[in-house]
């Protein structure tokens, strides 16, 4: 049975589209195991050769190498993401140790690290590779050296016992702050205090509350990762609000077996050590090395120009929120004669809800007749990539994917070339994670042959009941148009190398492409093409868009500040040199010291992420990282200057931002391929405009 395994060979279906409909649960196991042997043998025949370490007798088979673990981690983890299972769940959990020994046994090789840092210790005086193979030969060098390749097999030793101790400890943090989530949701006795809430969220809450095995007539508010509890916009009761903000903040951090405080600080010196061993001054130092921003002062450069108006903003909210909730306050704060104390951190989010209503008469649900799946997807999403770079769709009912609800689209350029395979999995369901993602199937790469790409996006709708229409929110029409900017990205891949296709690019970088598609959506011939009334026709009313575009900045110095804070915390932690992270033993004082530093220690405002419940970072792999989002918006708000400047929806527009940027993928220096798409370097400014920072 073993020779029928459908990833032993590439596919020969179209555009190398995966089998679905012949892979079986029992062909995984036995693919990744050969997948990983395979490897392992062909990159011991390139570390055995005599001859001289080059180019072509290097990374070109190391380039090569791994084409069946790839095959078949792609359909996996998509799988295991989209339509998972027991089966998956368990092959997830006994294959994952695997595959990171796997790639530890390949980075940390010497012989093959000797032979890369000798192509690489030469690359200037090389006159015949290309940039592209210099670009790659420098990711190659750079991501072994970070792993610890250049190290001595003692340090390789003390660096295995690290990451060991690492990896045990950011399970802990993750399954503390899991137990501790439980235990401190919020227990309602009474369904008057859940006043303001919709009957389908008390519902819910009851229903919580009896998974519980909690008594008849008791409701739970189970508390959500950020800080801030969608409740809290519409709970009536100030001292229920202040509960759930109580709870949600403690976590981790009031005492008893699930807390985090020394975890976290034990992960700290870890990181801190780890660097030093690698030759760098902290955690964030060597993070930062491999990225767009290359260093933490880079970054502290940014978040500190941005964090002052942002704080300024707030007050400024704050002061306005106040003047609106004098009487109506409870009569706590009766010593504070500044109205700017008066606000709380639980208040904040109801009083805004209520400006906005007000102020802009905006209510985003309404808008959903509008927003019909089918017009989205064909007279929004794919049209305004049609007029931009010329490509058309046609859906290929005749190919299966690996759900019957996933559609199949093949994508042409305009003259009529073969450009890839769309695949879209539009709907939730319980084998599903939540979110919105996409990753590819097959990644468009010359050297192996691949012309073309194979991406899907995920995204979470409810599905309506048969016969009825599927009517998208604000913000799914929002993600639908994020997403496929990410599905771009990998469908105009056009580079040679397979380390270097597509989304293949920084942490800092890749959410670039995806937030400046979102400017679509709005754009005006976009949406008079697709947001029309899925009974009546009638276009979306031009008085609602206007307040739509008035609203944008409505509240975001709060957002920015609480964004910031999480931010300006993860650096401050990861910034810490080894010596210097020995000496800190008081997380909470630590926390208030780095946020004060910044002005960001508006008790009102808090930060997105406490420490002791911050997951991206201390068990996310968003480590020293948590900046990237806004330092990509830096790029995505410049670019939309750019297309505003030049005339927006073109195609000669499109065809510039494809060739020079989004077809690069990860073959360039990310900032070297935006300066020659924008003509120079990128500004702060329209981000500065956009969030009301100027
Ligand atoms: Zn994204």
């Amino acid at each position: 049975m073993v020779d029928q395994n459908p990833f032993f060979e590439p596919s020969t279906l179209e555009y190398r589209l995966p089998p679905f409909a012949e892979i079986r649960d029992e062909h995984y196991e036995p693919a990744f195991e050969k997948g990983m042997s395979d490897q392992l043998a062909e990159i011991q025949a390139i570390v055995r050769k005599r001859d001289m370490p080059l180019f072509e007798n290097t990374l070109v088979p190391l380039e090569q190498s791994g084409q069946l673990l790839e095959r078949v981690a792609n359909v996996f983890f998509n799988k295991s993401s989209a339509d998972s299972s027991d089966f998956t769940n368990e092959l997830e959990e006994k294959i994952a140790p695997q595959l990171a020994a796997h790639r530890d046994a390949i980075l940390l090789d010497s012989q093959l690290y000797w032979r890369v840092t000798t192509i690489h210790d030469e690359l200037e005086q090389n006159a015949e590779l290309t940039e592209e193979q210099k670009y790659l030969v420098h990711r190659w060098y750079t991501e072994m050296t970070l792993a610890g390749a250049g190290l001595d097999d003692g340090q390789k030793e003390k660096l295995k016992e690290f990451n060991q101790k690492l990896s045990v400890l950011t399970t802990k943090f993750e399954k503390n702050l899991l137990s501790d989530t439980n235990e401190l949701a919020v227990v309602i006795d009474d369904v008057e205090d859940l006043d303001g809430l919709e009957p389908g969220e008390i519902s819910a809450a009851a229903q919580a509350a009896s998974d519980r095995g909690l008594d008849e007539g008791k409701y739970l508010v189970t508390l959500v990762l950020p800080t801030g509890h969608p409740f809290l916009a519409s709970l009536t009761d100030r001292g229920i609000r202040q509960r759930i903000m109580d709870a949600s903040q403690a976590r981790g951090a009031h005492g008893g077996e699930f807390d985090n405080n020394d975890v976290l600080l034990e992960i700290v010196r870890l990181r801190a050590e780890r660097a030093a061993l690698l030759g760098f001054p902290s955690h964030a130092a060597f993070v930062l090395a491999d990225s767009t921003a290359k260093t933490p002062e880079a970054v502290a450069a940014m978040l500190g120009r941005l964090a002052p108006p942002a704080a300024r903003n707030a007050k400024a909210e704050q002061a306005e929120l106040n003047l609106l909730t004098e009487d109506e306050l409870d009569d706590d704060d009766s010593t504070a004669t500044a109205s700017s104390e008066s606000i709380k951190s639980w208040d904040w989010s109801f009083w805004t809800e209520k400006v906005r209503q007000e102020k802009y008469d905006v209510d985003t649900a309404a808008l959903r007749p509008w927003f019909e799946a089918e017009r989205v997807l064909q007279d929004g999403v794919f049209f305004a990539a049609s007029q931009l770079y010329g490509i058309t769709f046609t859906e290929r009912k005749d190919l299966v994917g690996y759900h019957p609800d996933v559609r199949v689209f093949e994508v042409r350029n305009e003259d009529g070339s073969a450009l890839g395979l769309y695949l879209l999995d539009l709907y939730t369901r319980d084998s599903k994670r939540g979110g919105a993602w996409m990753n590819p199937l097959i990644s468009q790469a010359e050297l192996l042959g691949h012309e073309t790409s194979v991406v899907v996006n995920n995204l979470n709708v409810p599905k309506p009941a048969t016969g009825e229409p599927t009517l998208l929110t604000f913000d799914e029409t929002s993600t639908f148009f994020h997403e496929f900017g990410h599905a771009l990205h990998g469908l105009f891949a056009h580079v040679t190398y397979p380390k270097l296709a597509g989304t293949n690019v920084f942490r800092d970088f890749v959410e670039f492409p995806s937030q400046v598609n979102e400017m679509w959506m709005l754009w005006p011939e976009v949406l008079a093409n697709y947001a029309k009334h899925y009974q009546t026709g009638a276009q979306l009313d031009q008085g609602i868009v206007d307040r739509l575009h008035e609203s944008e900045q409505f509240n975001e110095g709060f957002a920015t500040s609480e964004y910031l804070g999480a931010a300006l915390l993860d650096q401050a932690w990861h910034g810490l040199s080894a010596d210097a992270a020995k000496k800190v033993t008081q997380v909470p004082s630590f926390e208030a010291d780095a946020l004060k530093a910044v002005g960001l220690d508006n008790p009102a405002v808090p930060p997105r992420y406490r420490s002791t419940y911050f997951a991206h970072v201390f068990s996310g792999g968003y480590d020293a990282g948590y900046y990237s989002y806004i330092w990509s918006e830096v790029l995505d708000a410049d670019t939309v200057d750019w297309f505003k400047e030049n005339g927006g929806l073109t195609r000669a527009n499109g065809d510039r931002f494809r060739s020079r940027l989004l077809g690069v993928g990860g073959s360039k220096d990310p900032l070297e391929a935006y300066v020659d798409f924008r003509g120079r370097a990128a500004e702060i400014g329209p981000l500065l405009k956009r969030r009301g920072l100027e």
